[in-house]
């Protein structure tokens, strides 16, 4: 609680301390202008002037998940983003092969002077739109967060190879995409190869509830052949209606906050991260607190390798500047100046190392009731 006399409060509210003892005499308390006063007193008083107190909540600077849900975001500056995709499916059925298919259509069609990089992360375009396209959908760090509910994907593409129907995986990633309640477009890959029979897996589908219109559903299936790039533009625009029917939209207006892809330790650029831009626009020299560690934006390269100065919201940045590697699912917040971002950034490494140690005290403790 902050303690607050009534010298203070006489000097806060532009009153003779003299008048703010009589007022509390007439209120029925009696008091010398050192002595601390409760809440329920200010208020009462405050109130007697016309005035709301209100006690300005402690701020915790390292709670980035509440700057994360609770950042003021304004209606009236809500604009259209691009969805966010991860593709998801059994091994071998082609996800690699689709990824690497959109990444060369969309190199060629690119920007000049573009090398495509691995950041994890890139952007299809149609039609002028983007879709933003996650690399590392079977990575432990975003197994996490959707277990935290810090889904960070808006569509999952279901890649079922037509030659070998649903198997272990694909149901895995179903159960997965449902956990997340991401939409799920499936595309029935590999429709090219002989003794493909992607009707099979459409039926084979509707056993967990993914059936396609035509027999009552509202799933959407698309035939394809990621190798040959069959129907992959009918994929993306199926993505963009699914995109249409979610209305996703952010506030490139506010302070940006989104979330780490993937993160290492480079030889001469230091830590080196790809991150998702989720709200605002993240700019080089912002301020930003990282997972436990802070820093500085420095450089910030799209995916093609280019400098750019701003990231709107659904866009894959990598970025340097931070003092430490991150971890892949970390989330990250622009904060008001660089002290802050350093005090939140210590403040949360802090608090992970006390973490530790309390939970490997457990864990000895654990070992000594179990060797009794
Ligand atoms: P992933 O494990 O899901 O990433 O699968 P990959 O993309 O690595 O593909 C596994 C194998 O299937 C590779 O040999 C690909 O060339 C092949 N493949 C992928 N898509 C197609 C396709 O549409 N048609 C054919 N014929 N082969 C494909
Ligand atoms: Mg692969």
């Amino acid at each position: 609680k902050v303690g607050m006399n009534v010298q203070d409060l006489s000097k806060l509210l532009h009153r003779d301390t003299a008048e703010i003892i009589k007022k509390l005499f007439l209120l029925g308390i009696v008091t010398n202008q050192n002595q601390s006063l409760d809440e329920d007193t200010i208020e009462i008083l405050a109130a007697d002037y016309g005035i709301e107190a209100k006690q300005k909540e402690e701020e915790d600077l390292a709670d980035i998940d509440r700057f994360f849900d609770d950042a003021a975001v304004n209606e009236e500056n809500l604009e259209p983003r691009a969805p966010v995709v991860t593709i998801m499916g059994h091994v071998d059925h082609g996800k690699t092969t689709l990824l690497d298919y959109l990444r060369k259509t969309n190199v060629t069609a690119g920007e000049a002077g573009g090398i495509t990089q691995h950041i994890g992360a890139y952007q299809a375009r149609l039609d002028g739109r983007l879709i933003t396209f996650l690399d590392t959908p079977g990575h432990a760090a975003f197994t996490e967060m959707r277990a935290r509910g810090a889904n960070i994907t808006d569509i999952t593409v279901l890649v079922v190879a037509a030659d070998d129907g649903v198997q272990p995986q694909t149901i895995e990633a179903i159960n997965h995409a449902k956990a997340a309640g991401t939409p799920i477009i499936v595309a029935v890959n590999k429709i090219d190869k002989e003794g493909a029979n992607p009707d099979q897996v459409i039926n084979q589908l509707m056993a967990y509830d993914l059936v396609p219109e035509e027999y009552g559903g509202s799933t959407i299936f698309v035939k394809i052949s990621a190798k040959m790039g069959q129907n992959v533009d009918q994929l993306l625009e199926m993505i963009l209606l699914e995109a249409d029917v979610l209305e996703l939209k952010a506030d490139p207006t506010v302070p940006a906050r989104g979330s780490v892809i993937e993160a290492r330790l480079d030889k001469g650029r230091g830590p080196v991260s790809t991150v998702l831009v989720q709200q605002g626009t993240l700019h080089v020299g912002d301020p930003v607190v990282v997972g436990n560690t802070y820093g500085r934006i420095r450089t910030m390269q799209n995916e093609n390798g280019q400098d750019i100065k701003e990231a709107k919201p659904a866009t894959p940045v990598q970025i340097t500047g931070l003092n430490e590697v991150p971890s892949a699912g970390d989330r990250f917040v622009v904060m008001a100046d660089e002290k802050s971002a350093r005090a939140a950034g210590e403040e949360r490494a802090k608090r992970a190392r006390e973490e530790v140690r309390n939970s490997s005290s457990v864990v000895t403790l654990d070992t000594l009731f179990n060797t009794m």
